[in-house]
């Protein structure tokens, strides 16, 4: 089902207006309200008038993560405080969190973008959405909630862990539909494989609504079988209000963005032009109907491409491909690239291993050393090396075929890899401590 025929069906001409008009009055905004916007534009020597049209952006200056530390809590507010409604802030695993304020009309449009991913799964009056992101500064939670409520859901606000709980409530009520990190949605169906007292086929499950970090095919089809749902992509990220500035429509063939609020842009992260059309490259958004924390050419740091030809589903807003990783996740051992969605992409490939995994990079007699710990599932796992020999060759092959690094593969038993409840961690680099 399309939650806004009008906006996410819309020609691209008259798209393209729109973004024009909506772009002109945002810049003009943040040029009067915001000094570091008046700032950056006089010393480019530009001014609102020079941007005419959706044509014009990339005369604009970009706004980094960095900006917004610097502008820490409320230097990039258009509003004053009193029309603000609510504060959210990001994880931000190191310094100050970044932070974004929303006006009424913001959460409004947050909660609609957040709704179209819902319609993708019928989410309608009578579902239960059992939203397990955790509530609180985060997005996740009450973005989740919010769009539910549009939708006319029944909002069950379970927030993130206490597992036990959330698949007995999930029975119990249950649930049509599961919102939470595909790590936690693989967490959650474990316990369920686990458990005595409920079974999947005991559940009301039909869709997940999963996101806030990088995950793969292989992980949609291990969370689609053993939940019995159909998993939906829904992307976000603080800065833009949250998740919800795109989703998957029911072909799962990409992530519609949702345009007419957040104009998206391609560029090569080294050299800052844009990339050619479906070109890899850095995602760069500009908020283009943010009232209280407007935001002009993000660096978002997510690596993927646009896809501008038509979908089948109807919808003509354009979709992104998945994200490779974020620039900032990318390692580079003994001098080659490597992402942790690579090794989660590898032993998906396997059925024996869990997608469950973790690596740990240090640096031993002036060389990188990569150790990969690993799961088997029970059926396959024996603690004794030899019989663990059989599956670790083939994996081993495969990565260095595929990334071309060798890594020290250890089998952990079942479970033996720790769990998240939030956004998964995969990666300790204990280089980062030397020196
Ligand atoms: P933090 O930057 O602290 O993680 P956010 O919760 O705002 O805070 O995270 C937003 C980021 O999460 C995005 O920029 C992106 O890297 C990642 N993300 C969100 N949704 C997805 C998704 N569906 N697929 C891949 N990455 C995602
Ligand atoms: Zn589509």
């Amino acid at each position: 089902m399309i939650h806004n025929p009008k906006m996410e069906c819309m020609g691209r001409e008259e798209m393209t207006a729109l973004q024009s008009e909506r772009l002109r009055k945002i810049v003009k905004t943040c040029y009067e309200k915001v000094p570091f916007y008046k700032n950056k534009m006089d010393k480019m020597g530009i001014k609102p008038e020079d941007i005419k049209g959706i044509e014009d952006i990339h005369k604009l200056p970009f706004t980094t993560k960095h900006d917004l530390r610097d502008e820490y809590p409320f230097g990039l507010q258009a509003t004053p405080m009193s029309e603000v409604r609510r504060i959210h802030a990001s994880s931000g695993t190191t310094g100050k969190p970044v932070v974004d304020t929303y006006t009424d009309n913001d959460i409004a449009n947050w909660a609609e973008g957040v709704a179209r991913v819902m319609a993708v799964g019928d989410i309608g009056p009578g579902d239960v959405v059992q939203v397990s992101y955790g509530y609180g500064l985060f997005t996740g939670g009450l973005g989740a909630h919010d769009g539910a409520h549009v939708r006319g859901a029944v909002q069950l606000p379970t927030s993130a862990g206490n597992s036990e709980k959330q698949i007995m409530l999930m029975k119990d009520f249950q649930s049509a539909a599961l919102c939470c990190t595909p790590s936690y949605a693989l967490h959650l169906a474990e316990c369920i494989e686990k458990s005595d007292q409920v079974k999947i086929e005991d559940m009301n499950l039909r869709v997940g609504f999963f996101g806030a970090e990088p995950w793969t095919e292989g992980m949609r089809k291990e969370l689609e079988a053993k939940l019995h749902i159909k998993a939906i992509d829904i992307y976000g990220l603080t800065e833009m209000s949250g998740p919800g500035v795109g989703g998957e429509c029911e072909y799962q063939c990409g992530t519609h963005l949702w345009e007419d609020m957040f104009y998206p842009e391609i560029i090569n992260p080294d050299t800052l032009e844009p990339c050619k059309p479906g070109e890899f490259g850095e995602l760069v958004f500009t908020s283009l109907c943010k009232e209280a924390m407007p935001i002009i050419r993000y660096r978002t740091r997510d690596l993927t491409r646009l896809i501008y030809d038509k979908c089948k589903c109807g919808r003509t807003a354009v979709r992104m491909d998945r994200i490779l990783g974020r620039s900032d996740d990318m390692m580079i051992i003994r001098g080659v690239n490597v992402f942790p969605s690579q090794i989660e992409t590898v032993l998906t490939e396997f059925p024996a291993f869990t997608p469950q995994y973790f690596i740990t990079v240090d640096r031993k007699n002036n060389e990188d050393t990569f150790d990969l710990d690993v799961e088997l599932r029970s059926e396959f796992f024996s603690p004794n090396p030899s019989k663990q020999m059989p599956y670790i060759k083939p994996l081993y092959d495969r990565i260095v075929s595929l990334i071309g690094i060798k890594p020290n593969i250890h089998i952990k038993e079942p479970g033996g890899i720790e769990r998240s409840i939030g956004k998964a961690k995969h990666v300790k680099d204990l280089r980062n401590f030397q020196n």
